[in-house]
């Protein structure tokens, strides 16, 4: 799309759509093929489908790099792991995602890598555990706990000593956070989430503006196998299309909801950045009632995954993977577009209930 000063609402409305030539279609069709026809280009559906192009011309524009969609969150985070020499050092929090911990992880334990978990938000930590590192993994806002941490000021010295910076910018959306121009490498999602924002598609991307990362990255998506879907690009780029007004509505309701809970009697410990859609609490009860409540609720859903446009809430400890840092009793409430007060009518009356 022409004109680099379009806002990200635009860019999100109209990037990567095909040339408006007379007859053309407005939006990408779906390209359903294992194969193309032999010359300059791609052969095999593994190493590209026109299908993933939209999906990343719109990602890339309003990350500001080049994208790469994956099958997966996961796909994408493991295959930029999957670039880090053996036996080099990652610095990684030590509440994120339970997945990636866990891929890290297993990694550590095969003596792929080596892993040093720090708290994120503490900078000076995060750099001094980092001198020697191979990569720098950030994840800002933290899965479900929310902290932030400072990616300029981590990217700054990180550059020097020649350590990647690579950010899971899930939470964020690039219309929060565009960690590329805050210094970091790497930018990965779980388009899952918010990017899709409609819980009916499984999609990853990692974003750069290195050509060399962006080489290896691809080169390891075609290796590795964990290529996108064309439905998902298809469906995922449709959801680009709404995110920003998705995006601050949810924010919106979710801003309001943080400000009540803390506030509510039998809820303590609620957790929000300020922005984002993500509100974390615990309930004072105990790990028990918290199950129930989230089980309680007629409006919110009771559900595991967030940043669709429906509200859902879990007690996240149900998971057997996740770290045990995070509180028993801690909820995650990922908050959708609905209206504000039956929502807020629904969080009472199921807490009232419990
Ligand atoms: C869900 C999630 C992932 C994993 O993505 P999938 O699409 O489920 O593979 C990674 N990071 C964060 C922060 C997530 O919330």
């Amino acid at each position: 799309m022409r004109g680099s000063k379009l806002s990200p609402s635009t860019i999100a409305v109209g990037a990567g759509r095909p040339s408006r030539t007379p007859g053309a279609p407005l939006n990408a069709p779906l390209t359903l093929a294992t194969a193309y026809v032999p010359g300059d280009g791609p052969d095999y559906a593994r190493q590209a489908n026109p299908a993933w192009e939209p999906f990343e011309e719109v990602l890339g524009a309003l990350e500001g790099g080049r994208a790469l969609a994956f099958a997966s969150g996961m796909g994408a985070i493991t295959a930029l792991l999957d670039l880090v020499p053996v036996g080099g050092t990652v610095v990684a929090p030590k509440h994120a995602y339970s997945g990636t911990l866990d891929a890290l992880q297993q990694r550590a334990k095969r003596s792929m890598i080596q892993l040093r978990l720090v708290d994120v938000a503490d900078t000076t930590g995060v750099l001094s555990a980092a001198e020697d590192a191979s990569l720098v993994w950030l994840e800002s806002p933290t899965n479900p706990l929310l902290e932030t941490a400072d990616v300029s000021a981590i990217a700054k010295v990180s550059a020097r000593r020649g350590t990647a910076v690579a950010v899971d910018n899930t939470f964020a959306t690039p219309l929060r956070q565009r960690p590329l121009e805050l210094g970091a490498d790497f930018v990965v999602h779980s388009a899952s989430k918010l990017i899709g924002g409609h819980s009916d598609l499984l999609l990853g991307a990692v974003v750069t503006n290195q050509d060399r990362g962006y080489k290896a990255v691809e080169k390891r998506r075609t290796s590795g196998g964990a290529t996108p879907g064309a439905m998902e690009c298809w469906l995922a780029t449709r959801g680009l299309r709404t995110l920003h007004v998705r995006l601050d509505r949810a924010e919106a309701n979710a801003t309001e909801l943080a400000e009540r809970l803390a506030d509510l009697s039998g809820i303590s410990g609620v957790r929000f950045p300020g922005w984002g859609t993500i509100v974390s609490f615990e309930v004072d009860a105990g790990p028990e009632a918290a199950t129930r409540l989230t089980e309680k609720s007629d409006v919110i859903a009771h559900a595991t995954s967030l940043g669709g446009v429906e509200s859902t809430w879990e007690r996240r400890r149900r998971h057997a993977l996740e770290p045990k840092p995070v509180p028993k009793n801690l909820v995650r409430l990922s908050v959708g577009i609905e209206d504000v007060e039956d929502l807020w009518t629904d969080i009472t009356r199921s807490l009232k209930a419990v």
